[in-house]
């Protein structure tokens, strides 16, 4: 797989898997635009990492629930590099709470990040790729988008959502040769699965037949895959990352 030439805008890049897709594309020739929130210094390490992997590197801060940021960090990316060939709508956020307890602001907080963030950057990019009969977008959404999870009503009504928007909108561009798929993983090991107690853990370790915890690099393969080439004859799919954990 070759990257190069190609852009590829990461939201929220500075940590967990969106982190481990920035290096993946950038070790194959991509120039890496990666966007995070609040932790700066960790954007700069992943950009610093994509460098030394060869790739050109820029960050730039956004709220992807706020269209303008959304604007902002496309034409960031189309100053620095002059196009957007893969934007990867990987920004997400968890409040859980059963739903007896789960507040508005809970509920709210989570599709604005998770499922309009992800609308706002798709929006974004849409006219680019269009004009350029080519690109690929890769949308993060999570198994619990598949199968539910009791506590992440408004977590799973937000990568549900993902779902739908990435067949829709696979259908909408495809004519215009631009690729629109999802990634769910199951469990990885990252900040937003860190605070889960060991209990909940080992019960979730069971249940995978592949017998561990996801790597966020074990995402980044499948994005870097779907980035690619190879890939051009996949649309609208759901590609599950979760050592078999839901079948
Ligand atoms: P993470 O370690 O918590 O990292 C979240 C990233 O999103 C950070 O870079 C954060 O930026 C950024 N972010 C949060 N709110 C944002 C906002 N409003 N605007 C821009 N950036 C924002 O999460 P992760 O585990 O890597 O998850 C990445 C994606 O995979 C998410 O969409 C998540 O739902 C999905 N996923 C994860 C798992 C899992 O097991 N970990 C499973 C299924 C799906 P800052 O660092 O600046 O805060």
């Amino acid at each position: 797989m070759n990257l190069q030439n190609q852009t590829a805008i990461i939201t929220g890049g500075s940590r967990g898997i969106g982190q481990a897709i920035g290096k993946k594309l950038a070790s194959l020739g991509a120039n890496v635009v990666i966007n995070y929130i609040g932790s700066e210094e960790e954007a700069r390490e992943t950009q610093n990492a994509c460098e030394a992997l060869g790739g050109k590197a820029m960050i730039v801060k956004g709220n992807v629930a706020e269209l303008a940021d959304c604007e902002a960090l496309v034409q960031a990316a189309v100053d620095a590099f002059g196009r957007v060939d893969i934007l990867v709508n990987n920004a997400g956020i968890t409040r859980d709470n059963l739903l007896m307890r789960m507040s508005e602001e809970e509920f709210d907080a989570v599709i604005q990040v998770n499922l309009k963030g992800c609308w706002n950057c798709m929006k974004q990019v849409a006219r680019l790729m269009m004009k350029q009969k080519s690109g690929r977008i890769i949308n993060l959404a999570s198994v619990v988008g598949i199968i539910g999870n009791a506590g992440q009503v408004n977590y799973a009504a937000s990568k549900a959502g993902i779902i739908g928007m990435t067949k829709s909108l696979a259908k909408e561009l495809g004519s215009r040769g631009v690729t629109v798929n999802a990634i769910a993983p199951g469990f990885i090991q990252t900040e937003m699965t860190r605070s889960l107690n060991e209990t909940m853990k080992e019960m979730i370790q069971k249940s995978i037949p592949l017998g561990r915890f996801g790597r966020p690099e074990d995402v980044a393969n499948a994005a870097a895959f779907l980035a690619s080439e190879e890939a051009g004859y996949i649309t609208g799919q759901v590609i599950q990352v979760d050592g078999g954990m839901v079948m």
